[in-house]
Order: C-alpha cells, then sequence, then structure tokens
C-alpha cells in the first residue's frame, strides 16, 4: 500500500477526534461523541499495524508481539474501566496519562537505539539528524515526567499511605528549578553531539525523579487539576514521538490531546478563581484569623427531618437540586431521580442547578445525572440558574459545600475569595443534605448552614434523599 493512502487514513483518523471532541462538549451527543474518537484510535492502530508489518526489520515475531501487546492491553484496560467506580475515575484517568507518557518515552528510547547507526550512515545530513535527536529528547523527558508525576497523582487521589506526599527534601522547588535547568542543558548538548547518546539516558531519570518532585508538593484535592495539566503533558509527548517515528496521526492526535488538556485546566482554574501556577506552587489553606467553625456555626444551626422537609413543598411551585461531591460519594443520583420525579407528579417545577467544579472532576455532576436519566433540559449550569434562585421557593443541596459558600463573595481573604458560586442563599428556605458540619474540599466553615433560611437535614445523601421520597409520597 502507497504511504499517500496511509496518509489519508490518519487524515481521516484525525477528522473523527476533532468530530469527537465537539461532540463530547454536550452530554446530548457525547455518548456518539466518544464512539467516533475510538473508531479513529482503531483507524489510526490499524494503519500503524499495517506500516509496522510491512516493514523488512519486523519478522513474525515482532507480528505475534503486536497482537499479544493489542490483546493484553485491551483486556487490562476494559477491566479497568468496567471495574472502576465514579468516585475512582479522577486516578484511573491519571493512570491512563501515565501509561500514554510512557509508551511515549519508551517508543522514542527504542527508536533512538534503532536509529542511531543507520543515521551515522552517509545520507543522512546533520540537521536530520539533529531533528530526530531533539525530537526523541522531548519526548522522552516529557514522557518520563508525565509516567512519574502521573504515579503520584493516582496514588495520592487513591489516598495510598506509601506515596509522598508533600515536600521530600528541604528546598525543593529551587531543586526542582535545577533539574529543569540540567534536563535542558543536556538536552542541548546530545542534540548537537550525536556522540553522546548516554546523555539520553541520564536526561530521562533525572526527569523521572522531576515527574515525582514536581508532584508530591501538590495538594492532593488540587490533583484533578494537575491530572489535567499531564494528560496535556502526554499529549506533547505522543505528538513528539510522532516526529520521532515520523508518525502524522500520532503527530495530530498528540497535539489534540496537549491542547485539549491546557484548555481544561485553565477551565478549572476558572471556575476556582485560581491561576494555574498557584494550582502548582501554593497552598489552599484557610487564611490567619479566620472564623473558626464554633464562630460560624455555635448556636445557630437547625436541623430538619424528612417529615418536616416533606411538608415544605405541600406550598412550594419551584425547587432546585444542586449536588456536589457527597452525591457521587453517596452514589444517590437514582434516589435525586425519583425526588424529582415525586416533585413533579406534585406539580412543582424541579431544576437542577450544576456548578463548573462541583465534585471531583470537570463534568462530574453531569455524568451522574445522567447516568440517572435526569432529563438534559432541567440540568442547567451555574450562569444560566443563578438568576432564578431569588423566584425558588426551596433549594436542596446535596452533598455540596464550597460550591455553594458565600464566603467566596464577601471575605476576600478566604481561600475560595472570588470563586463563582451557585446563589442556593437567595431561595427562600434552603435545605442541606450533609452527614455532620465537616468542611468541603478547602476546609473552610460555610455560613450557609447557619443562615435563618438553611435547615440542615443531616444524613447519608442516598438514604435522606430515599426518606424524603417516602416522606412526600406519605404526605400525599
Ligand atoms: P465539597 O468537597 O466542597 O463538599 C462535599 C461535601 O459532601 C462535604 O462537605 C461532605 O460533608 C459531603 N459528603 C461527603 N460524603 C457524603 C455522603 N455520603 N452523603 C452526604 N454528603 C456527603 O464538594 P463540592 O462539590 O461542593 O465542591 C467541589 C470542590 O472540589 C470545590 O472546592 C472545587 O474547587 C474542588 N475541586 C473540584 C474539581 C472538579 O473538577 N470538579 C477539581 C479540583 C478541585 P460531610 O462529610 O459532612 O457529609
Amino acid at each position: 500500500m502507497s504511504p499517500s493512502l496511509f496518509n489519508l487514513g490518519y487524515l481521516l483518523a484525525a477528522v473523527l477526534f476533532i468530530v469527537a471532541l465537539k461532540r463530547l462538549s454536550h452530554p446530548r451527543t457525547a455518548v456518539r461523541g466518544n464512539l467516533y474518537g475510538a473508531l479513529g484510535m482503531l483507524l489510526a492502530i490499524a494503519i500503524t499495524v499495517k506500516i509496522s508489518i510491512d516493514r523488512p526489520d519486523i519478522s513474525g515475531t515482532g507480528y505475534w508481539l503486536i497482537g499479544i501487546g493489542i490483546a493484553l492491553g485491551a483486556l487490562i484496560g476494559a477491566t479497568f474501566a468496567l471495574r472502576v467506580p465514579m468516585t475512582g475515575m479522577p486516578q484511573m484517568v491519571g493512570l491512563l496519562n501515565g501509561f500514554g507518557g510512557g509508551a511515549s518515552l519508551l517508543v522514542a528510547g527504542a527508536e533512538l537505539i534503532a536509529k542511531m547507526n543507520e543515521m551515522e550512515q552517509p545520507g543522512f545530513s546533520d540537521e536530520a539528524l539533529r531533528f530526530f535527536i531533539g525530537s526523541t529528547m522531548v519526548a522522552g523527558v516529557i514522557g518520563a515526567v508525565t509516567f512519574f508525576g502521573s504515579l503520584v497523582a493516582a496514588g495520592k487521589l487513591q489516598e495510598l499511605k506509601w506515596v509522598p506526599s508533600g515536600n521530600i527534601i528541604p528546598g525543593q522547588q529551587a531543586v526542582n528549578a535545577l533539574l529543569f535547568l540540567l534536563i535542558v542543558a543536556g538536552a542541548v548538548w546530545g542534540t548537537y553531539d550525536p556522540t553522546k547518546m548516554w546523555v539520553f539516558w541520564i536526561i530521562i531519570v533525572v526527569a523521572s525523579v522531576l515527574g515525582v518532585m514536581v508532584t508530591t508538593p501538590i495538594g492532593g484535592a488540587d490533583m484533578p487539576v494537575v491530572i489535567c495539566l499531564l494528560n496535556s503533558y502526554s499529549g506533547m509527548a505522543a505528538a513528539a514521538t510522532g516526529f520521532v517515528i515520523g508518525n502524522n496521526g500520532l503527530i495530530i492526535a498528540g497535539s489534540l490531546v496537549g491542547s485539549s488538556g491546557i484548555i481544561l485546566c485553565q477551565i478549572m482554574c476558572k471556575a476556582m478563581n485560581r491561576s494555574l501556577p498557584n494550582v502548582l506552587f501554593g497552598k489552599l489553606a484557610p487564611a490567619e484569623g479566620a472564623a473558626s467553625a464554633d464562630d460560624v456555626y455555635a448556636g445557630k444551626v437547625k436541623s430538619t427531618s424528612a417529615d418536616e422537609v416533606g411538608m415544605l413543598f405541600d406550598t412550594a411551585r419551584r425547587v432546585v437540586i444542586v449536588p456536589g461531591y457527597g452525591l457521587a460519594v453517596s452514589q444517590a443520583q437514582h434516589a435525586v431521580r425519583d425526588l424529582a420525579n415525586t416533585l413533579e407528579a406534585k406539580g412543582i417545577e424541579v431544576e437542577f442547578g450544576i456548578h463548573p467544579v462541583a465534585g471531583r472532576m470537570p463534568g462530574h455532576m453531569n455524568v451522574l445525572l445522567a447516568e440517572a436519566n435526569i432529563p438534559y433540559d432541567k440540568v442547567r449550569e451555574m450562569d444560566d440558574i443563578n438568576p432564578s434562585f431569588e423566584q425558588t421557593d426551596v433549594a436542596i443541596v446535596i452533598g455540596a459545600n464550597d460550591v455553594v459558600n458565600p464566603l467566596a463573595r464577601t471575605d476576600p481573604k478566604s481561600p475560595i475569595a472570588g470563586m463563582p458560586i451557585l446563589d442556593v442563599d437567595k431561595a427562600r428556605t434552603v435545605i442541606v443534605v450533609k452527614r455532620s458540619l465537616s468542611p468541603g474540599f478547602a476546609g473552610i466553615p460555610n455560613p450557609l448552614f447557619a443562615a435563618d433560611n438553611t435547615l440542615m437535614y443531616f444524613g447519608d445523601g442516598k438514604k435522606a434523599i430515599l426518606d424524603l421520597v417516602a416522606a412526600v409520597k406519605e404526605a400525599g
């Protein structure tokens, strides 16, 4: 088969990736978008396997090895994907990024070993040699940082005790800067002196250490942003590997992953009103002199029961449900759908308000609500639903905390100052479903829980909502 036919195939795969990204941006089209992406990847893999088989240096054994590799990878990937709970998704994505980075590193290293002898033959210009070595260095370094950084990130999210957390050595940021400079110097040296190929392996070891050292100090709860960044790195490593092996499909797919990962980072940072450097090098901690939980809550919190909340719906005309991380933990999405159906059967208008960073990964709440078949037109984004809270009779907050904390509006010293929030406090009555007065991810008290119009309905999210559905049905 001719190379132009292969390139045409890669182009088609790239078009499928772009269409997939576009469709993934809306829940209604996301499932089909995912299928297009998978189809594009299948096509790209098939073309690459065909090119490999046609290479004279790949023997029958190599062909079998490719087959075994694909079968094993597919089996392990499918098993993990089917078994992982929704709350474990960020670490799963983290691991997949890491494998992407590791694969780029291995391919670049193998190609370096295979090609070096060939490149020293007459016929290869210095420029071609430097381009090849330079791309290999970039692919290897980013791949190593991504692989080791992702392992640490996934381990921290999984709360594995043996994964290092915090600064491992004094002055870690300065040491990281030094390691980075060493890598750049080594890469430039290796690129301009092809006789010193051992430099590649040295900088890979340094990059592996850097991957661990840049990730350990970042707060566990900031890990989803870091995972997105590492996702972007894995794309960049893949694009560089595309240059190493002259594969246009890999260059395009890697660039798409690299750019979409960085855009997602920006969206998450904006929704938390934080900058990327603040996430990477700063700490999310309560400000000195901030009000303690006792100051905020003492004597002001009113708790309620399922029967009491059930009675509120006798006069309510509009209810907004605001889910947060606790919905994911308690897997309350199906119970919430039953609640919405029960209220609608009483003639009450029900909508859902979604904050862009509710939960622990972008789109976390949308995925859960879609799983429970809650119609998309009832699920509204923050900016869209905020103006309607003043006309809302009851706002039900389920397992959300930071995304409804009014301190973001009122306290400029708060760690969440300036973060846009869902204005549930403006509703006539607010019901907050959670197990205790424990803080959320930002670790700060929430004055909403002590507000005059708030009733705390303590309990596990799923059980509390099921009890509430029973109470509403019983009350008729
Ligand atoms: P929070 O982490 O602020 O609060 C979650 C609340 O859920 C807790 O206060 C907890 O209270 C409650 N909860 C936990 N388990 C249960 C349960 N079984 N039943 C009922 N309630 C439960 O979550 P939010 O969704 O409000 O905010 C997300 C936070 O994560 C934001 O600060 C955001 O910046 C951050 N973040 C989000 C990312 C994303 O992409 N979505 C990425 C990075 C960070 P209690 O223990 O009392 O039950």
